[in-house]
This record gives structure tokens, C-alpha cells and sequence, in this order.
């Protein structure tokens, strides 16, 4: 499908702006569906007026009041599942299960955010004889969130519900390949009656970015995207003295034992490194085999053959990035790995559609291999193998990748389950699960190089970075019992 030129959205209306533009091209068949602009400081300094315009008005209201508005949005989301879902597979690729998957999760957490108001409540303590202390969630004012390609439609509800519910005002920047459910979100925002000003869209690239880290009018920047550019942003955020929270990159490693359920982790290594073509930050990426686990790998060798490029998995985000896997692939292979299964045969003419940008699952066994597996991020189906001798070397080995999103372990044994979970070096952790996301109201974010700043980005810890605490404390009545407070 082809879609309008995407336009920025300001103080409520889309604007044209006089920028370069650059084409958003489908990742299923390499077809140009849009162009999008790239925006600059000016554009940013515009949103960011809008929305200090509207902040008086929006905080000003009882978060009962913006939660109603909450409620009206999360029934349009409903509404429209199916249509925001064709956006997601034409722009990011997704197969449509894995896109109406994705509004699902924007549902689920607007239906958290809706939920603030009866959990954002504060405290009130009698502290003295007649006096009181009363704490309440201030809003920071104009805030802004910046965006990656992988879930245009999710992660964009991770920050800007909860955000706007807390009566913050909000700048956001798509990422310049997917920038076109941040339409729908415009349009649907508005429809459900949020005010002008309170959500902005600017797009764009690297400058749009950097000019959000240095405006002197935003307060605090949230950052979604790979570790490189996380350290960047939270870097010049910090420098500029914002409040910023960055989540970078993944290299999620999985501790396999040999008593692990076989039907249950073939399927389910599978699935986690199948899904959205591995391009998830919670993907499965690494198998450390404790002994002989290999019927758990022959098993996910024949289930992920049923994953097949433009069928059951979707495409790579864009031709470059299928290069860089595929270079990653023939860098391993020269360097004595093994490929128990060999997607680069889906990135020719094999594939459902011969100019979409295919990849198939491909399996990279370093066990046999006198080098090292690298500890770069892959972000692709790519899923590699290497070896412990115990549960205990397996904990070392996770301990020494610099990345910290999720560590798993397969096991029946409890107490293995246990410790892995005790002592992994990560933020999240899956017993028998690939893909261990939290739901809400449980936080979502990672350790280590996989996120920077304090706190997570969803759930009920993301409260405390999208507002700031006001302690008021007060003494009315004249006192008959006085302390030293008094
Ligand atoms: P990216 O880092 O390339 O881009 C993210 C955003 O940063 C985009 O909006 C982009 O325009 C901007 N950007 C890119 N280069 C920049 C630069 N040099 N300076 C300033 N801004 C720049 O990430 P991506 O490719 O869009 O997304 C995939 C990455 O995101 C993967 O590394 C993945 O692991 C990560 N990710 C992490 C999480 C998490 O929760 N930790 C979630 C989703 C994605």
C-alpha cells in the first residue's frame, strides 16, 4: 500500500515542513510506500513550544480527568486493530500474527496507563501532633522519547501513555524507517479528544535527535535503539543536564541443561529466535549448552525449518542490514564455526518474494571452533551455540557479555532455576522462556550496556522517571497537644 508523505504533527495538526525528505521503502518487496522529512532544531523548538503551551491546561487536570481520555483512546486502539496492524506489516515487515500482536501490547499498556490514577495516589502521613505530610507525582513538563524501527507501533506506547497520564507534554521522534503508525497514533490520540500541544511528532533522523538531547525546553528524553546510540544520547542528554533513560542493544544468552523439557524448548528457542525475523531486543541469541544437550538442538534445527522467509517469518528491516547479518554469517563460517542451518540461501531468488529482504534462521555452532563467538549484537534470526562444562561456567560466560536485556534458563530443576535466576547478570530473566517480557504493571528494562539511567521504561518503575515527587507539609488547626514539631 502506498501512504501519504509523512508530515510532522504540531500542536494538534499536521504541518508540511520545508525539509529534505527521504523515501520509507517496504521491507516485504524493497517498494518505496512513503517519504518522511528531516526535520531539524526549528521543527523541534516548534513542537516544544506547542507543548509548553499546552502544559498549564494538561496538568492542570485531575489525572482521573486525562485517564478518561486514556480510556477513549485504548477503544479506538480496539477499533482499529486490524488496520494499525496492516501499517506495522507494511512499513516494518511483521507478519500480520506478529503485528495484531503488537497493538495487543500498545492495548495492554494504555490500559495501564488508564490505570495511574489508582496507582499514582501519593501518601499522606500524620507526622507530628497536627501536622501533615502529604507527597503527590508532579509532572516534569515537556518531555520527549525517541524511537527504534523494530516495534513502530509498542514501543512508542511504552513511554507516551504514561508520560501524557502523569500530565507531562510530550515531543516524539519515530524512527525515520517506520515512521508511519506515528500517524495513526497522532490521528487516534486526537480523535479520543487529548488536547492539542500534548503530543507532538517530529521526524527525522540523527539531528532530530541531537537537537532533542540540547533544546533547553525538554526535561527528560527517553531513548529505544541500539547500545552505540543509547551511549550517545544519554551521554549528551545527561550533559545538558536532562533526566534520560536509554535502552540499548541485547545479546540474550539461554542456559540449557540437559534435563530441559525437549518438545517445550525446541519450540519455544524457536519461536523466540524466529519471531519478527530476531529482530527484537528479547530474541533468543545465544545457546550455552551445559553437557550434551543435543536433542534440544536437533529438535530447534527441524522447528526452526518450519519459519519459512515471507511466510511464517517476516523480512529483514532494510537490504543493508541483511548484509551486515549475512557478513556476520560468512565472518563465522571462515572462522571455523559450524552452520547446523544456513538461512542465506533465502536471501536469493528462493524466497516468497525475491526482492523483499529475506533471511532465513540460520544456527552458527561455535562449539568445535577455535575462535571466540563475538559479543556484538547480531539482531537478526541468527542464533549461536557454545559450550559449558557447568551451571557455574555457564553464569561466567553470561557474566562476561557486556549486554544485560535477558539470560534464560531450560531446566526441570528448580534449584538450577533458581540460582541461574539469582545470579544471571541481567535485567530480565526466563525460566523455560525465550522471550521473558514482563506485562504490565511489571516494569520492563535491562542491565548492563542494555540500558542507561536509573529505573525501567514501563510499568510501575517508569513512574518515578516521568514525574517528580512534591512533598507539602501542613499544619492547620490550632494545637491542644504540642511536640517538638509542632
Ligand atoms: P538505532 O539505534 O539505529 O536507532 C534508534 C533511534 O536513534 C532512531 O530513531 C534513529 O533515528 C536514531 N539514531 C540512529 N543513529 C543515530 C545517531 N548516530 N545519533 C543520534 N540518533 C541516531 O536502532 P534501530 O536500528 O532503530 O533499532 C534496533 C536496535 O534497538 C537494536 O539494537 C535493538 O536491540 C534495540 N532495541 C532495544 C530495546 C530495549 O528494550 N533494550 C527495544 C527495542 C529495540
Amino acid at each position: 500500500m502506498n501512504y501519504q508523505d509523512i508530515q510532522n504533527f504540531i500542536n494538534g495538526e499536521f504541518v508540511s515542513c520545508a525539509n529534505q525528505r527521504i523515501n520509507v521503502d517496504s521491507p516485504l518487496n524493497g517498494e518505496v510506500i512513503s517519504t518522511v522529512p528531516l526535520s531539524t532544531f526549528s521543527d523541534v523548538d516548534s513542537a516544544v513550544i506547542a507543548a509548553k503551551n499546552a502544559f498549564p491546561g494538561w496538568s492542570g487536570m485531575t489525572s482521573k480527568m486525562r485517564s478518561q481520555i486514556l480510556y477513549t483512546y485504548r477503544q479506538i486502539l480496539e477499533q482499529n486493530v486490524d488496520l494499525l496492524a496492516a501499517i506495522i506489516h507494511d512499513e516494518n515487515g511483521k507478519t500480520m500474527d506478529e503485528a495484531i500482536a503488537e497493538v495487543r501490547k500498545s492495548i495492554e499498556l494504555t490500559e495501564f496507563a488508564c490505570s495511574i490514577p489508582q496507582i499514582a495516589t501519593g501518601e499522606v502521613l500524620e507526622v507530628s501532633i497536627g501536622v501533615e505530610c502529604r507527597t503527590e507525582y508532579a509532572p516534569l513538563g515537556v518531555v520527549a522519547c525517541i524511537n527504534p524501527f523494530n516495534f513502530p507501533h509498542m514501543v512508542p506506547h511504552w513511554t507516551v501513555p504514561n508520560a501524557i497520564a502523569l500530565g507531562n507534554c510530550i515531543v516524539m521522534k519515530p524512527s525515520e524507517l517506520t515512521p508511519i503508525s506515528s500517524v495513526k497514533m497522532a490521528e487516534m490520540l486526537k480523535q479520543a479528544g487529548l488536547p492539542d500541544g500534548v503530543f507532538n511528532v517530529v521526524n527525522g533522523a540523527k539531528e532530530v535527535v541531537e537537537a532533542i538531547c540540547d533544546h533547553p525546553g525538554i526535561k527528560a528524553v527517553s531513548f529505544v535503539g541500539s547500545t552505540p546510540v543509547a551511549q550517545i544520547v544519554y551521554r549528551r542528554a545527561t550533559a545538558n543536564l536532562k533526566r534520560c533513560l536509554a535502552l540499548g542493544g541485547a545479546k540474550n544468552h539461554l542456559i540449557v541443561l540437559p534435563d530441559a523439557n525437549l518438545e517445550l524448548s525446541a519450540s519455544d528457542i524457536a519461536a523466540s529466535m524466529c519471531g519478527s525475523a530476531g529482530q527484537r531486543c528479547m530474541a533468543a541469541s545465544v545457546m550455552i549448552a551445559v553437557g550434551n544437550v543435543n536433542p534440544v538442538i536437533e529438535k530447534l534445527c527441524t522447528e526452526v525449518s518450519k519459519f519459512i522467509p515471507g511466510a511464517k517469518m517476516p523480512p529483514i528491516i532494510s537490504r543493508k542490514s541483511r548484509e551486515n547479518l549475512i557478513a556476520y554469517i560468512n565472518d563465522a563460517e571462515k572462522k571455523g564455526a559450524e552452520l547446523l542451518v544456513d538461512g542465506r540461501k533465502f536471501s536469493n531468488d528462493e524466497t516468497a518474494s525475491s526482492t523483499g529482504y529475506y533471511l532465513g534462521p540460520t544456527i552458527i555452532d561455535w562449539r568445535n571452533s577455535s575462535s571466540k563467538m563475538p559479543d556484538s549484537e547480531v539482531f537478526g534470526p541468527v542464533f549461536e551455540i557454545i559450550a559449558a562444562k557447568s551451571v557455574e561456567e555457564a553464569i561466567s560466560i553470561q557474566h562476561e557479555s557486556p549486554f544485560g536485556n535477558a539470560a534464560s534458563a531450560f531446566t526441570q530443576n528448580g534449584a538450577i532455576a533458581k540460582m541461574v535466576a539469582q545470579q544471571a547478570s541481567a535485567g530480565m530473566i526466563g525460566i523455560n522462556i525465550g522471550v521473558p517480557v514482563p506485562r504490565e504493571p511489571f516494569s520492563f528494562g535491562g542491565w548492563n550496556s542494555s540500558k542507561f539511567g536509573a529505573g525501567d521504561i514501563t510499568g510501575k518503575s517508569s513512574l518515578g522517571f516521568w514525574s517528580q515527587l512534591k512533598k507539602v507539609t501542613s499544619k492547620w488547626a490550632k494545637q491542644e497537644i504540642t511536640d517538638w514539631m509542632s
